[in-house]
Formats: C-alpha cells, structure tokens, sequence
C-alpha cells in the first residue's frame, strides 16, 4: 500500500484489500480507527476499448470503404466489361482497317471509343483486384 494517510486520525496502515484490477476505485480501512474510505486501486487497469482497436485497424487500411464483396464485384464486372469492349474494338478495327471506303460502316472514332472504354474497364477491374491483394496482405477478409 502505497503512503495513504487515514483522513480520520492519520495512520498509514490498513487493513489489506485485494482489488480486481478492473476496479478504478478500492476501499480500505484505517487498522487503528477502522474508518473506511476509498483510494484509487494501484492496479487498476483500464479496460482495452475494443471499438478504438477497431477502428486503428481501419485507418490503416484506406480502403475500408469498400467492402471484399463491392470489390469483387467491381473486379468481375471491371475485367468482363474489358474482355466485352477489347472484343468489340478489335473486330471494329479489323473492319475499319478492311474497308477504306470513305463511306464506312463502322466509324474510326466508334473504334477509338471502344478501346479507350475497355481500357477504362480494365483500369476499374485491376484497381480492385489490387485492393483485394492488399486487403490480404494487411489480412482482412471481410
Ligand atoms: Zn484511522
């Protein structure tokens, strides 16, 4: 016990009170006058807040927005897109390079469009399999 004094006649010793260390507060008495009152327990140890832990995990991880589910979505849907859109402009550039009339069917702009689209698509697909990597490395799986 550490130098308390007793608030009644100012002794030093007391009665011993083994605390839980989850209590903030102990009560002890005085061993001369057995007046009681109360100290901070010594081996007090605040409780870990869980949610705080949560949270510090989280903020590590910049991509707590999305969840594994969003991200494997937009992945599928990102790299199907792209497969989709590479497939269309290179049978669009097969016919634009094929036909050089100036009246064409198919337009070199439509042909441009597409492949930037299924660029764009690939970019979207590939960002998120990324993160999904990274959610791994940093070992989450949710
Ligand atoms: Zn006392």
């Amino acid at each position: 016990m550490q130098a308390h004094k007793c608030p009644n006649c100012g002794a030093s010793i007391f009665t011993d009170y083994v605390a839980d260390s989850s209590q903030r507060k102990m009560k002890i008495s005085c061993v001369y006058c057995d007046s009681r009152f109360t100290i901070d327990n010594p081996d007090y140890e605040p409780p870990a807040p869980a949610h705080q832990r949560v949270e510090e995990h989280a903020s590590a991880i910049p991509y707590n927005a999305s969840t594994e589910w969003d991200l494997k979505v937009s992945r599928a849907v990102g790299y199907t897109l792209f497969g989709i859109f590479l497939f269309s402009s290179a049978s669009m550039w097969i016919a634009v390079l094929r036909d050089n009339s100036t009246n064409r069917s198919i337009s070199t702009g439509l042909a441009i469009a597409f492949t930037l689209l299924s660029g764009l698509f690939y970019f979207i697909g590939n960002r998120s399999a990324r993160k999904i990597k990274r959610r791994r490395a940093a070992g989450i799986f949710y």
